[in-house]
């Protein structure tokens, strides 16, 4: 099984997953059930400023916890949610919940961050996504520049159409993240036509960055590119003090990573703001 599941998320969830995997077809009825029974969580990992130490922003990241299959990852099941559709009411359900957590938190009398959630391919080109985010701004009350929204360079392929639905969604005053940087093939152009506020550095630059110096031209030439478009930048999967420093030195706005904390569950993440304001 380690095949299917991927070899970076196979240790992180092989503990608490049991032996038989089903197929496809059953892990979409599966799915399909976990919608009703409530079975997704987000989990929330802090992005750090380098320069104060505060909280810059945190990524949701969602779970699925079934009582036969234990946790399974969003690498193994979000691609079955995006293929069966299914994908768009557990996107509606991410949406949702994420604006009502950080209201909740922000009336606690938290400071206010901003918090970022995944958009799928076919979320993305939902003629009604624009209406669906203001319903839920509007019904939390949630002021929209603390909502951020990650997309991928894949998912931008046809720039003129991207490139329209990115600028509804600037109008409505949430923030755009585009994921996984310099995996894709973003051209340029299209980093300039859009109105993109992050660029998240894919983990893949951030790994290697310490021992191999192209990784390190590479990420370095990211943030001047990202900083002359007036973009900011998030390094992903920051691991090591010393990709935490080198980073720092090199300007990178914001840093998330196992270095400063794993995603946590609701509950624990209010421990972590607990500790850090
Ligand atoms: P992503 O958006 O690029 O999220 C970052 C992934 O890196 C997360 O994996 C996170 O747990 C992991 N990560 C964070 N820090 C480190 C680190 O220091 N080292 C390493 N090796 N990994 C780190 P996760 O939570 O398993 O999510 C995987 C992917 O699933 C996400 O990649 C995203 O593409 C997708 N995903 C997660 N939640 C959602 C969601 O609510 N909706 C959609 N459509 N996709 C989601
Ligand atoms: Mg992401
Ligand atoms: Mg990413
Ligand atoms: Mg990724």
């Amino acid at each position: 099984h380690a095949k299917r599941i991927g070899k970076s998320n196979y240790q992180f969830y092989s503990e608490s997953m049991h032996n038989k995997i089903p197929g496809n077809i059953e892990l979409e009825s599966l799915l399909r059930k976990a919608i009703k029974q409530n079975e997704f969580s987000l989990y929330y990992q802090p992005q750090i400023d380098p320069v104060t130490n505060d909280i810059y922003g945190a990524e949701a990241l969602i779970r699925w916890e079934n009582k036969e299959l234990g946790l399974i990852s969003p690498g193994e099941f979000i691609p079955l949610a995006e293929e069966s559709g299914l994908i768009v009411p557990i996107g509606e359900w991410v949406m949702d919940e994420a604006c009502r957590q950080n209201k909740e938190w922000q009336d606690k009398g938290y400071k206010p961050f901003r918090i970022s959630i995944n958009l799928s391919l076919r979320q993305f080109y939902q003629s009604d996504l624009v209406k669906k985010l203001e319903q839920v701004i509007t019904k939390y009350q949630l002021d929209p520049q603390y909502l951020e929204l990650e997309i991928t360079e894949s998912m931008a392929m046809d720039a003129n159409t991207a490139s329209t639905i990115l600028h509804d969604l600037k109008k409505i005053g949430v923030h755009i993240a585009m994921d996984d940087f310099g995996t894709g093939y973003s051209s340029l152009n299209n980093l300039k036509k859009f109105p993109i506020d992050h660029l998240k550095i894919d983990q893949s630059f951030i790994r290697d960055m310490t021992t191999d110096a192209d990784d390190r031209d590479i990420v370095s030439t990211i943030i001047m590119l990202a900083h002359n478009l007036n973009m900011k930048t998030i390094a992903e999967g920051v691991e090591t003090k010393e990709q935490a420093e080198f980073l720092h030195s090199i300007k990178c706005d914001a840093l998330q990573g196992y270095y400063y904390c794993r995603p946590l569950p609701a509950k624990d993440f209010l421990d972590y703001l607990t500790e850090h304001s």
